[in-house]
C-alpha cells in the first residue's frame, strides 16, 4: 500500500525532452524479474496516483526508457458505465502492469476520440483510434497474456503502446485544443512540492 503524505512528488517529461521520441526495443526476459524493473513499475505507478487525472502511464514519461506501460482499471470502469467519483475512489484502482507490448489486432473500425497526455500538459485534442484492438505483454512476473479491448480501454492501450515508440497523441490529433491556462492567483494557490 502507498502512503500518499510520505510519497515524493515524481516527476512527469514534458514534451519537448528527448526521451519520449525514442522507439525503445524489447526487455530481455531474465530481466523482468530483477530489483530494477520492480522499482520502475513501483514509481509509475506512484506517478499514477500523484496525477490528477491520469489513467495510464509509459515508463519515458518519467524518465526512464523502458518499453514498460501501466493501464489503471479505471480505464474498465469507465467503459462499463459504473458511475464513480475519480477523486475520491482513485487510491483503489489497481493498475495492470505491460512490458514488451505488442499490438497483434486492430480493428478496421475507427473512432475519433477525445484524447489528453501527462506529458502534454493544458492540450487535448481529437485522435482517431481502432475501436477495439488486442495486444499481447507480459507482466511483472515475465508470463505472457493476451487482452482484447475496446472503448476507453482499448484508447488507452493504443495511446500508451505509441508513447514506447516515441509517437505522442500530438502527431496524430486531427483538432488541438489548448486549455486556458491558470491564472497567477489560481497558481499561487495550487500546491506545489
Ligand atoms: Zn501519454
Amino acid at each position: 500500500m502507498i502512503k500518499k503524505s510520505e510519497s515524493k512528488k515524481i516527476e512527469i517529461t514534458q514534451k519537448g525532452n528527448p526521451i519520449l521520441r525514442k522507439t525503445l526495443s524489447e526487455l530481455p526476459a531474465e530481466e523482468i524479474r530483477s530489483e530494477h524493473i520492480r522499482q520502475t513499475i513501483a514509481q509509475m505507478s506512484e506517478a499514477l496516483y500523484q496525477s490528477s487525472n491520469g489513467i495510464g502511464i509509459a515508463a519515458p514519461q518519467i524518465g526512464i526508457s523502458l518499453p514498460i506501460f501501466l493501464v489503471s482499471e479505471e480505464a474498465l470502469a469507465h467503459d462499463d458505465g459504473t458511475p464513480h467519483d475519480h477523486t475520491k475512489d482513485r487510491w483503489r484502482w489497481r493498475h495492470f502492469v505491460y512490458i514488451n507490448p505488442k499490438l497483434i489486432k486492430s480493428s478496421q473500425k475507427k473512432v475519433l476520440l477525445d484524447e489528453g497526455c501527462l506529458s502534454v500538459e493544458g492540450m487535448f485534442g481529437k485522435v482517431l483510434r481502432a475501436r477495439q484492438v488486442t495486444v499481447e505483454a507480459l507482466n511483472e512476473q515475465g508470463k505472457k497474456f493476451r487482452v482484447g479491448a475496446s472503448g476507453l480501454f482499448a484508447q488507452v492501450l493504443q495511446h500508451e503502446i505509441d508513447h514506447l515508440n516515441g509517437i505522442l497523441f500530438t502527431d496524430k490529433a486531427k483538432i488541438l485544443e489548448k486549455l486556458p491556462s491558470l491564472t497567477d492567483a489560481e497558481q499561487q494557490n495550487s500546491p506545489k512540492k
